[in-house]
């Protein structure tokens, strides 16, 4: 079973967007230049339905479930259309309120996500909105995810390029050191491993069982150092809490991403689809 751990709610402007805004921004960027290349090489399809082109996508790139990650309260309720158009391939995860709300009981909220709509996890965005993610509000959903026995993905590192939020800032995972293991049960994804925070994310996969890491954005922000990371993490911890992730602003990129696996020399078979998917299965109880 292959798993797509980290990807967002695509908008049907997004593929255009980004080929036509790109290049005011981001011409020159190693990174964008080679986007360009490999959208160009991939088949898709004409559709104003995002949820139908995102899963001939998926289609393409072998990926049988994907893990829909909402960065606001709004989406939480739009992960939901999602889910209804593809029940067996979409799985909803939540994210909980971020903003200290005196009228509202995030306690409550948060429970009422999980057992009565079925959200399947949480999704922490506290690093957008100046916390660090040792945040008070951050302890209820790790709470929630200890009883229910439910993951936490945690924005750890770098925002997406061009952001010009001061993201990073707040991003340091080191901070999950002071509760990872009051929490033994809370499984916690720390996103793009961390990057540039990518030898403390090791780290802390090294010292707690329930720390893992997601690659997502990694293999087509910087393919090559990923390959180190991947690597580096491997003879540390070896590959079972390692995560595909996408993380892309368009469909496309789910399949850029998997691709990328198609040159990897470094990895067993067996461990490559254990990062694409088996590891995931196992922390979403499939
Ligand atoms: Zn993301």
């Amino acid at each position: 079973m292959r798993i797509d751990f980290h990807c967002h709610l695509f908008q049907p402007i997004d593929t255009r967007r980004m080929v036509e805004v790109g290049p005011m921004i981001f011409k020159g960027y190693g990174f964008y230049e080679r986007m360009v290349k490999k959208f160009s090489e991939i088949q898709s399809i004409e559709t104003k339905n995002i949820m139908e082109k995102t899963i001939f996508h998926l289609n393409s790139a072998n990926i049988d479930k994907v893990v829909l990650l909402p960065v606001n309260m709004k989406e939480n309720q739009e992960v939901k259309k999602w889910v209804e158009f593809a029940p067996d391939i979409f799985i909803p995860f939540y994210n909980p309120p971020e903003k200290s709300d005196a009228d509202v009981n995030v306690k409550e909220e948060i429970e009422k996500a999980i057992v009565e709509e079925n959200y399947k996890g949480f999704k922490i965005m506290l690093t957008f909105r100046k916390k660090r993610l040792n945040d008070q509000l951050i302890f209820p959903v790790l709470e929630a995810a200890q009883k229910y026995k439910i993951p936490i993905v945690m924005h750890c590192g770098y925002p997406p390029p061009g952001t010009r939020k001061n993201v990073l800032t707040y991003s340091n995972p080191i901070v999950i050191d002071e509760y990872a293991s009051s929490f033994p049960k809370a499984n916690i994804i720390i996103t793009h491993m961390g990057y540039p925070f990518t030898d403390i994310a090791i780290a802390l996969a090294a010292q707690y069982p329930n720390i893992h890491l997601d690659i997502s954005n990694l293999a087509y922000m910087m393919p090559s150092r990923l390959k180190e990371l991947l690597i580096k993490a491997n003879e540390v911890i070896g590959v079972n809490k390692i995560l595909f992730g996408s993380d892309g602003n368009t469909p496309e990129m789910i399949e850029i991403a998997v691709n990328y696996f198609d040159d990897v020399d470094f990895l067993t078979d067996e461990e490559i689809e254990k990062i694409l998917g088996l590891n995931a299965a196992k922390l979403l109880n499939l």
